[in-house]
């Protein structure tokens, strides 16, 4: 199981340092080679991350994994992405722009809190659904929750909470559907794979559950994929505590549904699986 991993993970920097080679010479974290950040950063093995940090239940700006991102990778300051992720989006970020493509970070790590606050100004009407309706006017608890998590997760079960997921552009898939978003999401398609990225939440037409389709969340693979595996194991929905409406976790099987709906391009495939 661990040699498949490390072997996974080889290969991907074999791939990424090769497009490195012919790539630009500029990609750089905090005046260090984007390599140099990359490998030091894989040393920390993902058998060390404890439940609290899958659950996020840390503080992103303290933890030595993360560093903040570069105003000119994001729409705003004071987002935070784990070192390796960071490192693997500036590869592709550069190689995008050589293709005329603007990959912009529109989200990145949400710590439990974070994720927390906006789940409740969901539940409690303050923000509304993508539907527009207010969640509040779903009087069953469990309905409240199910329309909720067609695009927010419950706090302690995110990806973002991981560090090694990214939203992209725009929170629609209409965007994407035409013109540069178009161009972008094709982009994405034929080459984030090349940088270790995967779309967790493709189409539910192969039997995915969980949420709705969301084209502008990608997730570094190599770590993200290790983590996932973690999660399975170490995750349980009773553990999804500590908001409104997380008596809900159970009934709704989050971490089956949820955690676990992905595309099967973002699993490691291993003996346990
Ligand atoms: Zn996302």
């Amino acid at each position: 199981m661990k040699l498949l991993i490390h072997f996974f993970l080889c290969g991907i920097l074999v791939v990424s340092c090769a497009r490195q080679d012919s790539g630009s010479k500029e990609s750089t974290i905090s005046g260090r080679p984007v390599d140099q950040v990359f490998m030091a950063a894989e040393r920390d093995t993902v058998d060390s991350l404890t439940t609290e940090y899958i659950m996020g239940k840390f503080e992103p700006a303290l933890d030595t994994n993360f560093i903040l991102v570069n105003i000119k990778h994001a729409d705003r300051e004071g987002l935070y992405l784990r070192k390796d992720t960071y490192a693997a989006f500036i590869r592709m970020h550069d190689a995008a722009k050589e293709s005329g493509i603007e990959l912009v970070i529109r989200s990145a790590t949400r710590n439990f809190e974070y994720q927390k606050g906006i789940w409740e100004r969901k539940w409690n009407g303050l923000t509304p659904l993508e539907s527009n309706k207010l969640a509040t006017t779903f009087e069953d608890q469990t309905e409240r929750a199910r329309q909720i998590l067609k695009y927010s997760s419950m706090p302690g079960s995110s990806r973002h909470h991981w560090g090694t997921d990214i939203d992209l552009n725009a929170f629609n898939n209409e965007y994407f559907g035409s013109g540069e978003g178009k161009e972008v999401y094709d982009w994405m398609k034929s080459h984030a794979i090349e940088y270790g990225f995967c779309q967790p939440y493709t189409d539910k037409s192969q039997g995915r559950t969980g949420y709705e389709e969301e084209k502008w969340h990608w997730s570094f693979l190599p770590v993200s994929g290790p983590l996932l595996e973690r999660a399975q194991r170490l995750l349980k929905d009773t553990m999804i505590q500590g908001f409104s409406g997380a008596e809900q976790a159970s009934s709704l099987h989050i971490v089956n549904n949820y955690v676990l709906g992905i595309d099967t391009t973002c699993m490691l495939r291993s003996p346990l699986n």
